[in-house]
């Protein structure tokens, strides 16, 4: 089209319009309807957000902060912020919405908001749109433009078939590559950090495997976990339940990608990453019972603050369960080995072969050292008590798996395990005792026969997903929902265990109290009876009036924050305080070096 001509008088055309009355269209007379994506004003879902603030991290125009929100009451797994948006500075790219790990902040198909108040254009999404109105869904993210990497990177086993009659090691690690690839899903948000009981710095080392500096990487470990060789391989991994990909998607593999920051970590960059941090010793000496990731932390950490420490240990090895208790094929011993060579390393004295309570008195403890920390465990085998349970061929868990350990390393003989054997317990435990036992029926007999009978049903069997599959893929048979009634004998042999269906677990009041069917029973038969019904303390090594001033809450230990005792210089902490499991005793020895140091020497 052809401009018009220009005027002479054009300039002063203007001139009109300052004699008129000025007009100021406050709202369209005709608002039209946006199209289907429109990108208008933000929604957000409360209960689906989790304040992870990857919103946040992306918005290239920095739109988006994220603000806590005191009177929100945010559940586990979730921080209690959420994303507020400057309208004066957002350019409705729609890459908050590409990235959301939830799915829950949305873009409306509102586009107009009027308001003379300018901070209102700070404007936090809720459900209801910036208009209150419940706006129509505008732009959502579809499978090209969303941002995250939903799939986790699948971790290498040996095959059932090759590991059934073999103690090695089945999970075989990530390589460089996988392991790239896997740590490159995480959105940095340390949801996982408030989880994990040791608090430990996720999002920074799995960022360390990103940019190719693993010595970083031991770095970040160590501040927090000494085992993390130990903790790469067994760690329940709570963590990775509440990471910001699981909304979505399958969650990052922390616990791997911490495998494979100390598998490859080169051995030089290792030693100068935990030599780094020692104090000179100047402080003060600490007596410790037990060298179970409990104590062997606690003594870790403390030796770094500058204290001489030793560990009594009764066992021939250090680490407790982990040496005794947890199969071999899941944490091999030089994994266990090289945790504890580094602690050794650092100048901890690890004396084995000496219970506390025989060997030597607890009171020499009190009188030699400034502050004791105990850490024993929870090491007893617990016996069930049925009709034929005191028979020979009934062999509690903590009986039976430190064999299996010996064996496994060529320090023992092949324990005794019968042709076909019946389980009882459903949880992790279980699952090792009796895929220990089917590896040992594979070497002796070359054919596996173990049933597994547990009181929860198949979806709440308290062992992990893991263990259920893989135990059923090396040939274990479960059976839920079966109590156990009687172990049948014959001719003192046996003859196998009689399970009732269990109909409820808990009492009225939530106490536990299984309830059972005896018109419903079923006969497995089996000659060997295995029970993994939970561990048990032993307290016998404290003199009694010691143990009259300590508050127990049924078997456990009461402590305060710091890991401290109602007896000064006594702190406490593992499984007899907390437990269940490996990183709830390290954060509790971590607190408790901490806790004595505070004592000791005031230092906050
Ligand atoms: C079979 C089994 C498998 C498990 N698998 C896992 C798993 O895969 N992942 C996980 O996170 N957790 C697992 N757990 C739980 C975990 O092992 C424990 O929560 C953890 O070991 C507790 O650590 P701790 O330091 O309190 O004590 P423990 O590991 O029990 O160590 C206590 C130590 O104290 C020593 N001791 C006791 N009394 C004395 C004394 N009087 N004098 C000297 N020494 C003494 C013992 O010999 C032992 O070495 C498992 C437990 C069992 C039983
Ligand atoms: S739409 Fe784009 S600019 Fe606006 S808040 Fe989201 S990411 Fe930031
Ligand atoms: S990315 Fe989604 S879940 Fe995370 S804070 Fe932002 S809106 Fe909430
Ligand atoms: S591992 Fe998951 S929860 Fe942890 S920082 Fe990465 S994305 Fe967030």
């Amino acid at each position: 089209m052809k401009e018009p001509k220009a005027n002479f008088f054009s300039p002063f055309k203007g001139i009109k319009y300052m004699v008129k009355k000025p007009v100021t269209i406050r709202v369209p007379k005709e608002t039209r309807e946006a199209a289907g994506r429109y990108r208008g004003f933000h929604t957000n879902d409360w209960e689906d957000c989790i304040g992870c603030g990857t919103c946040a991290d992306i918005c290239p125009t920095d739109a988006i902060n994220m603000e806590k929100v005191p009177e929100y009451d945010s559940p586990e797994g979730e921080k209690d912020e959420r994303p507020v948006i400057d309208y004066g500075r957002c350019c409705f790219c729609g890459f908050c919405i590409d990235i959301c790990t939830t799915g829950s902040l949305k873009m409306s198909k509102d586009y107009i908001y009027i308001n003379e108040n300018p901070d209102t254009f700070l404007y936090i999404p809720e459900e209801q749109g910036i208009n209150k109105n419940f706006p129509e869904e505008g732009y959502q993210r579809n499978e090209i433009t969303d941002l995250l990497d939903l799939e986790r990177i699948s971790m290498r086993h040996v095959k059932s078939s090759k590991r059934k009659d073999s103690f090695l090691e089945y999970v075989k690690g990530f390589s460089k590559e996988e392991a790239k690839r896997e740590a490159s899903r995480c959105v940095e948000c340390g949801i996982c950090t408030d989880r994990c009981p040791a608090h430990m710095d996720i999002p920074e080392y799995i960022n360390s495997i990103w940019d190719d500096d693993l010595k970083e990487g031991t770095k970040w470990l160590y501040e927090t976990n000494p085992l993390p060789n130990v903790c790469g391989r067994v760690c329940t991994h709570k963590c990775e339940e509440v990471c910001a990909i699981s909304h979505r998607g399958e969650p990052i593999a922390i616990r791997w990608l911490k495998r494979y920051i100390v598998d490859n970590t080169p051995e030089k960059d290792y030693e100068e990453v935990v030599l780094s941090n020692v104090s000179k010793k100047s402080k003060g000496s600490i007596g410790i019972v037990g060298a179970g990731p409990s104590g062997l932390t606690a003594a870790y950490y403390l030796r770094t603050l500058g204290y001489n420490v030793d560990i009594y240990e009764e066992k021939e090895y250090a680490g407790g369960v982990m040496r005794y208790g947890i199969p071999k094929y899941r944490l091999p011993d030089k994994a266990l080995d090289k945790d504890i060579k580094f602690i050794k390393k650092i100048g901890v004295n690890i004396i084995t072969n000496t219970r506390v309570g025989k060997d030597i008195e607890f009171s020499d403890l009190e009188n030699k050292y400034d502050a004791v920390y105990i850490s024993t465990g929870f090491m007893e085998p617990r016996y069930l008590k049925i009709e034929g349970s005191d028979h020979k061929d009934v062999i509690a868990a903590m009986d039976f798996l430190p064999k299996v350990r010996d064996f496994a390393r060529n320090e023992g003989k092949i324990p005794d395990v019968y042709k076909k054997i019946v389980v009882i317990g459903g949880g992790d435990v279980a699952y090792d005792v009796g895929r220990s036992a089917a590896r040992i029926q594979m070497i002796k007999y070359g054919k596996i026969d173990v049933t597994l009978t547990a009181l929860e049903n198949y979806e709440d069997l308290p062992a992990s997903e893991d263990e259920i599959i893989e135990g059923r893929e090396e040939g274990l048979e479960m059976y839920p929902s079966s109590g156990p009634v009687k172990i049948l004998i014959e001719k003192n042999k046996i003859k196998g265990l009689k399970t009732a269906e269990c109909i409820s677990l808990f009492d009225d009041n939530g106490n536990f109290k299984p309830e059972l069917n005896h018109d419903n029973t079923t006969f497995h038969k089996g000659t060997q009876v295995y029970i993994s019904i939970g561990q048990a303390p032993n307290y016998d090594y404290l003199p009694e009036n010691l143990k009259e001033k300590l508050n127990f809450v049924g078997p456990k230990i009461e402590t305060d924050e710091n890991g401290q005792t109602n007896i000064d210089w006594l702190f406490a902490g593992g499984d007899i305080v907390n437990g269940p499991d490996i990183i709830n005793g390290v954060a509790d020895g971590h607190n408790s070096a901490k806790g004595i140091d505070k004592l000791l020497n005031n230092n906050q």
